[in-house]
C-alpha cells in the first residue's frame, strides 16, 4: 500500500517514505514465524548425520534462525531425517502429536520421502507422508548440508506466502 503524500511537504514526505510502512498482522507473523524455526532432534539414519553437520559450526544453521530443540513441545518442524521403521512409525506420530500448532513436517532424503533403498522391505514404511503431512521433501541418499538448507529455506518461503495470501500451498 502506498501512501497519498501530495499535499505533504517534500521534506515530510522524505521523513514518512523512510519511516512508515505498512503490513498485515498475517504478515508478520508468517515472517516471524519463518525465521524462527525449530526443529525437533530427532534422527533416525544415515540421514541425521548431514542433518547434525548442518546445525554444527561449518553450515551454522542458527543465522536462519533455526535452533534445534529436546523436546517436541518447544518444536515447530519435525525433519524426519533416516529411515522409519514400522515399529518407529507410532512414535514418530505421538512426537509429532505433542508438538506445538503451528507445525510443519520435512521429510529429508528418499528414506523418509519414499522407503530409500529398504523400499521393498517388510519393515520400513514407504514414505513419512503416510503418517504425518509433510510439507517440504528433500531429494538424496543422503541430501547433503546445502540440500537441507535449501529445503529449509523452500519451507520459509511457504509459510510467509501462505501468510501473506492466506492459501494453503501443497508439498513441494
Ligand atoms: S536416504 Fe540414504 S543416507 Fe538417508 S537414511 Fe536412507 S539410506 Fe541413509
Amino acid at each position: 500500500m502506498e501512501l497519498d503524500l501530495r499535499n505533504v511537504a517534500p521534506d515530510l514526505q522524505e521523513e514518512l517514505n523512510r519511516n512508515v510502512m505498512f503490513t498485515t498482522l498475517e504478515t508478520v507473523k508468517g515472517w516471524v514465524r519463518s525465521n524462527s524455526l525449530w526443529p525437533l532432534t530427532f534422527g533416525l539414519a544415515c540421514c541425521a548425520i548431514e542433518m547434525m553437520g548442518t546445525g554444527g559450526a561449518n553450515y551454522d544453521l542458527d543465522r536462519f534462525g533455526v535452533i534445534f530443540r529436546a523436546s517436541p513441545r518447544q518444536s515447530d518442524v519435525m525433519i524426519v531425517a533416516g529411515t522409519v521403521t514400522k515399529k518407529m512409525a507410532p512414535l514418530l506420530r505421538r512426537l509429532y502429536d505433542q508438538m506445538a500448532e503451528p507445525k510443519w513436517v520435512i521429510a529429508m532424503g528418499s528414506c523418509a520421502t519414499a522407503g530409500g533403498p529398504y523400499v521393498k522391505s517388510y519393515s520400513v514404511v514407504k514414505g513419512v507422508d503416510q503418517i504425518v503431512p509433510v510439507d517440504v521433501y528433500i531429494p538424496g541418499c543422503p541430501p547433503n548440508p546445502a540440500a537441507l538448507i535449501y529445503g529449509i529455506n523452500k519451507l520459509q518461503e511457504k509459510i510467509r506466502y501462505e501468510a501473506k495470501t492466506g492459501k494453503r500451498v501443497t508439498s513441494q
